[in-house]
């Protein structure tokens, strides 16, 4: 069964997925997947399980995140089709600091 993507309202069933960034390795990035989603839900579960169990899909990465059409670069955060709010500007503020 394909992984639900997390970021809310999307809706894509085709596209490849992508893993939450470690909790325990990298917790300020795991922060910002989480935001970026939108998903609001996703605070009230336990890192880990979110970790194991939650996918975030191929679209939400801009070219230059990827390194291949299947995998993405380290540090790197979902940028595209995300919910609008301000965190699109953190998100930016971000990565430009990249
Ligand atoms: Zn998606």
């Amino acid at each position: 069964m394909p992984f639900k993507c997390q970021v809310l309202h999307c809706e894509d069933t085709n596209s490849p997925r992508h893993r939450f960034p470690n909790p325990i390795k990298n917790w300020n990035l795991y922060q910002i997947w989480i935001k970026a989603t939108g998903n609001t839900k996703l605070l009230e579960i336990e890192p880990e399980k979110v970790y194991k169990n939650m996918r975030i899909c191929h679209r939400h990465f801009r070219n230059e995140d990827k390194s291949t059409n299947m995998y993405l670069k380290s540090n790197t955060c979902p940028s595209l089709y995300l919910p609008e709010s301000e965190f699109t500007i953190i998100l930016s503020d971000f990565q430009n600091g990249m």
